[in-house]
Parts: structure tokens; C-alpha cells; sequence
């Protein structure tokens, strides 16, 4: 058995627990006591700590060997612009397919307020920083803060800017570039360690969630859940697949396949950023792509590319105008999709980033952003599926890029057990 369907079977338990939990064990004291808010709280919030803990290091050493091992500025230029402008096209194509077909659907016009628990909770739209402020955050003002703080930008500005330097120091720099490249191996070492408990982790974030959160919640919004389930369908297997297919020339079948690993450790976190040191992996060692090329666009993706929130913010607006009874228009819902591609952008590592954007869209077009307390009961689940179909997009746009730039192996991804994860073993002395 593979270690992705050992995951997948663990996750499903969980969530069979969870609900079976929810369902009927809600009330037992011990049972949430001890085993939701303990044993399931503890083993998954230590699992999503392990994967958090390896972010920053891996980066890091990742992305030194990646710039030095392109050693070119103006191809890493041209890598950074390509990803870029995929990654602002991808997330243009969700918002307008999410609006469409939310048009078409038009869920909420029937909605009936009173029937729905989470229209009785309150939410306030936390501050987003002005776009003036998110470039001067681009630059850390101190870089040991920027690393405690898991600021993924400003890491990703120091790192590329210290590592054009380790080039630029020749010969000088070369023992730091070889040691790098030993500390990256280190670093992925320990990625296939935590993976390798992943099972136990998984099943531990999929119990909690489902006990706490009962999918009766889902029936009064089920036009709305319904309609985000089916755009992030047909984004992730529909439009992402012929970008794959068109853009990259790639196989989406076997892209799939092994992208399935990365998605599920989205899914079950709902965290593209605790999810990148899984997602680095799939792409370099199950993938083929070189190093130089997955090292930068993987944590930039994570950090700005989010097709599945723009989704769910393309829907939640449709959904919220017909519950109110407003009226957008076409030059309201075009309103949208240029502010939730801007705010993709401009709420770069800000976390719990999919709240405050849709709070930043509502405001421009003039929707009552106290809507947002009526999707939240349900956003939880959402966010899993929107995460999973996020890390996807991160996933093609560095495939893309890749293939442009021929910095893949085809032999590699062809291979169906290329980067397999295997079983770890542990050092141990003999004799
Ligand atoms: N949880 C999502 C992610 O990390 C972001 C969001 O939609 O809030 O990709």
C-alpha cells in the first residue's frame, strides 16, 4: 500500500469518526473532553506544528540552492514574471467561472434568514493593510524578525537577495552554496520523516473537525456550498488541467495523480503555507521539476496564488447580493473580480487571508460585509476543499513555468514511482 492511500484511509476514518461523533456523541462529556479536545486536539495541532516547522528552514536552504543553481539573474527575472502573470491569470479564470456560473445558479434568492444558525453570529471585518503598506512590508526591516515571524515574503526577498550575493562573491561563496545544498538535504529528510506520520496526523485533524463541525449545518446553505463545490471542481479538473495541457504540455492525469498527496495534506490542514514543504517535495522528487524553478514558485504560490478562495469570494458575492436583494450589474461583478485578484495580491501573508478579501471586495461594491457572518458556519469545510484546489494551482503554474524554462525531467514525471515516499529508517549501531 502506498503512503498516499494510507493517508487517504486514515482521513476518511477520521472523518467517519468525527462525524459519527457529532452525530451521536456530541453531549458525552468524556468523549469531547478526552478525546476530541484531547487526544485529536493534541496529536493534530502537533502535526500541523511539525509541518509549520519545517517551512522557513526548507525554504530557506531550498531557495539558496535554487538561485545559485540558476546563476543566471535575468532567467530568474524572467521565472519570477512568468509565475507571476500565470498565477494573476489563474486566479482571474476562477473569479469569472465562479461568477458565472453562481449567475446562472443563482443560489441565496430563496434564503430564508431565519432558518440559518451562523446568520445569528457576528463577524467583524478585520483591517486590511493598505497596498502602500504591503510593498514596504516586502522588504523585512530586520531578517531575523522576518524568519521568527514565518514571514514568507520578506524570506523570500532576503534569501533571493543573499543568495545573488553568495553568486556574486565567486569562488569565495562556494562553500556556503555546497553547504546549503547539504542542509536543503537534511531538510527534506525530515519532510519524509513528518510525512511518514502523517496517517496519524491526518485522521487526528479530520476526527476534530468533523466532531465539531456538524455537516447539518451545510442543509439551510446548501445552494451556496453546493455551487463552491462545483466551481472548484471545474477549476481544478476542467480549467487548470487544459492550462496544464495547453501552456505546459503535461499529462493531467498523471499530474493528478501525484499532486493527490500534496492535496490531501491541504485539505486535512487547510493551510497552503504548513502545506508547502509537502507540496516542494511532490513537484522536485514525485515531478521532476529542477530545484531552481520549484524553490521560488512553490512558497511564492502558497503565499499569493489562491484559485479556490477567489472562487468561494466569487460565489459568497453572488450569494450575498441575491440574499439582500442587491443588484451588481456587470460593472459590479467586474468590480469583483479586479479587487479579488488585487487583494489576492495585496493580503500577501496576511493569515486567515479568504475573510478579510471578501471583506475588502464587499466594501468596494457596496454589500453589507455583516453578510459574511451568514457563510461562515460552513466555511470551515470550504476552506479544506478551496486549500486543496489553491496548492493544485501553485502546483501547475511551477509545472508550466518549468516546462517553458526546460528545467524538468520528463523521465522523472513519467515514472509512476519517481520520489515514492518510503518507509524511514531510523539510524541504528551495529556490532
Ligand atoms: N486556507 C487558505 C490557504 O491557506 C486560504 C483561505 O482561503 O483562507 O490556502
Amino acid at each position: 500500500m502506498t503512503m498516499t492511500t494510507k493517508i487517504i484511509i486514515w482521513m476518511i476514518a477520521g472523518l467517519i469518526l468525527g462525524s459519527f461523533i457529532n452525530a451521536f456523541a456530541h453531549d458525552i462529556a468524556f468523549i469531547q473532553d478526552y478525546l476530541v479536545n484531547g487526544l485529536f486536539h493534541v496529536v493534530g495541532t502537533i502535526f500541523i506544528n511539525l509541518l509549520k516547522m519545517l517551512v522557513v528552514p526548507l525554504v530557506t536552504f531550498s531557495l539558496i540552492c535554487g538561485v545559485c543553481g540558476i546563476g543566471d539573474i535575468q532567467k530568474l527575472g524572467r521565472v519570477g514574471i512568468k509565475a507571476f502573470l500565470l498565477f494573476l491569470l489563474t486566479t482571474t479564470l476562477a473569479i469569472t467561472l465562479a461568477i458565472t456560473i453562481a449567475v446562472t445558479i443563482n443560489p441565496g434568492k430563496d434564503f430564508n434568514m431565519a432558518q440559518s444558525a451562523s446568520a445569528q453570529t457576528e463577524f467583524v471585518a478585520p483591517e486590511a493593510p493598505p497596498l502602500s503598506q504591503v510593498l514596504i512590508d516586502l522588504i523585512p526591516s530586520n531578517p531575523v524578525a522576518a524568519y521568527a515571524e514565518g514571514n514568507m515574503l520578506q524570506i523570500i526577498f532576503f534569501t533571493i537577495l543573499f543568495a545573488i550575493c553568495l553568486l556574486m562573491i565567486g569562488e569565495r561563496g562556494r562553500s556556503i552554496i555546497e553547504g546549503a545544498e547539504k542542509l536543503n538535504d537534511v531538510m527534506m529528510q525530515v519532510v519524509n520523516v513528518v510525512m511518514s506520520i502523517a496517517p496519524y496526523g491526518v485522521f487526528a485533524l479530520m476526527a476534530k473537525t468533523f466532531a465539531l463541525q456538524g455537516l447539518e449545518l451545510i442543509l439551510p446553505m446548501i445552494g451556496y456550498f453546493g455551487v463552491v463545490v462545483l466551481v472548484l471542481a471545474i477549476h481544478a479538473s476542467g480549467t487548470l488541467m487544459l492550462l496544464l495541457k495547453l501552456l505546459g504540455r503535461i499529462n493531467p492525469l498523471k499530474f493528478m495523480k501525484k499532486m493527490r498527496t500534496a492535496q490531501v495534506f491541504a485539505f486535512s490542514t487547510s493551510s497552503s503555507n504548513a502545506t508547502i514543504p509537502v507540496t516542494l517535495r511532490t513537484i522536485e522528487k514525485r515531478m521532476g521539476v529542477d530545484n531552481s524553478t520549484a524553490s521560488f514558485i512553490v512558497p511564492f504560490g502558497a503565499t499569493i496564488n489562491m484559485d479556490g478562495t477567489a472562487i468561494m469570494q466569487g460565489v459568497a458575492t453572488v450569494f450575498i447580493a441575491n440574499v439582500y436583494g442587491i443588484e451588481l450589474g456587470l460593472i459590479g461583478y467586474l468590480t469583483v473580480i479586479g479587487m479579488a485578484v488585487l487583494a489576492s495580491i495585496g493580503t500577501a501573508g496576511v493569515p486567515g487571508v479568504g475573510l478579510i478579501m471578501l471583506a475588502m471586495v464587499f466594501n468596494q461594491v457596496g454589500l453589507p460585509v455583516e453578510g459574511i457572518a451568514l457563510i461562515m458556519g460552513v466555511d470551515r469545510l470550504l476552506d479544506m476543499m478551496r486549500t486543496a484546489v489553491n496548492v493544485t494551482g501553485d502546483g501547475v503554474v511551477t509545472m508550466i513555468v518549468a516546462r517553458g524554462e526546460e528545467n524538468i525531467s520528463m523521465d522523472v514525471f513519467n515514472d509512476p514511482d519517481a520520489g515514492t515516499l518510503e518507509p524511514v529508517n531510523l539510524p541504528h549501531k551495529t556490532g
